[in-house]
């Protein structure tokens, strides 16, 4: 079997068009969604991420704006420019990229953010509303992790779904979003970690497997239930002396041995990394609609 490669960019776009019907609706009315990222020094990764996430604002006309502050700020800077864009309104939803410089508390930070603005959903109180089943603002990896699984027919009910990994921002999250009683959840879920006893034996009975563990190829073939279905959250920076800029972004997953036995996967590059960004435009515009009290706003 060679699985279908359930294509990132595609599902994202899908969602776009959705989102462009909102934002239309909302500018009527004289709103501009606005997103707003705090980026706390010039780590280049996250310099990028917050690159991204401008020009996924700019394609979809939404308000975006970079809160930039040197890497050494004192953590009363950081609280200030949260408690800033808390009161703006022309921001409907903001994030503080993570990580933050060692000197900083990332909960305090996170517990500042206004739940009704908090993009990234990693609020305690948004966290909690996740879990009951009652979500403010879902957060965007896990979410986009649901939405490529529902839209590409491969829906989760009834399924035992495997995830590797228990984060806060991508293991426990999915685990919790698939689990729900609801429309496009209603899974069976099992929850694997680095101290989990014979991880193998488990992985190989997911009829879904979500990998989100940070360790190149780390899911083998030999893992894999043949016809699962494989979603790839990993990417890894590994050199490669042949690639043109001498290294290249690879998944938790073997790619090339494990679409031999699945019968669906996300590839890395071009997967769940597409589907995080416009999840995230989604809050902001969800943000927008409660704001401005417009009905029928997209649900979390
Ligand atoms: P973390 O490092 O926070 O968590 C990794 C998890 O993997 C931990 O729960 C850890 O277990 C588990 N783990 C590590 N080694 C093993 C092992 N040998 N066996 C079993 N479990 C193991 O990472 P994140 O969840 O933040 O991210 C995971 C990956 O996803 C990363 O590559 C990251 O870059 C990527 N990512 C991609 C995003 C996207 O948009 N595409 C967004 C977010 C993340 P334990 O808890 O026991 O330590």
């Amino acid at each position: 079997m060679v699985a279908k490669v359930i294509s990132g960019p595609e599902v994202a776009e899908e969602i776009r068009k959705e989102l462009r019907v909102k934002i239309a609706q909302l500018k009527e009315r004289g709103v501009t969604p606005g997103l707003a990222v705090v980026l706390v020094g010039e780590d280049p990764a996250s310099k990028q991420y917050v690159r991204n996430k401008e020009r996924a604002c700019e394609d979809l006309g939404l308000y975006s704006r970079t809160v930039l502050l040197p890497w050494d700020a004192p953590e009363e800077e950081v609280l200030k420019a949260v408690d800033t864009l808390n009161a703006d309104p022309a921001i409907h939803g903001f994030l503080v990229q993570l990580p933050l410089p060692n000197h900083i508390d990332e909960n305090k930070v996170i517990m500042r953010i206004d739940p009704a603005k908090d993009a990234d959903g990693f609020h305690p109180i948004n966290v909690g509303r996740m879990l009951i089943g009652d979500p403010l603002f879902l957060p965007a990896t896990p979410h986009g992790i649901q939405e490529m699984l529902v839209r590409s027919g491969n829906d989760p009910e009834g399924k035992h779904v495997v995830v590797v990994g228990r984060s806060n921002i991508v293991g426990k999250p999915v685990a919790a979003i698939l689990m729900q009683k609801k429309k496009g959840a209603n899974a069976t879920v099992t929850v694997c970690h680095s101290r989990t006893r014979d991880l193998a034996s488990l992985v190989r009975q997911g009829d879904i497997v979500v990998a989100a563990i940070g360790s190149p190829q780390f899911i083998t073939a030999d893992m894999i239930k043949p016809g699962a279905v494989v979603v790839d959250v990993g990417t890894n920076r590994v050199d490669d002396p042949t690639a043109k800029r001498g290294y290249r972004w690879v998944g938790d997953v073997d790619f090339e041995a494990v679409k031999e036995k699945a019968s669906a996967i996300t590839p890395v590059p071009g997967g769940v990394g597409p589907m995080t960004i416009v999840m995230l435009m989604k809050n902001t515009v969800i943000a927008a609609c409660r704001a401005a009290g417009i009905d029928h706003c997209p649900p979390a």
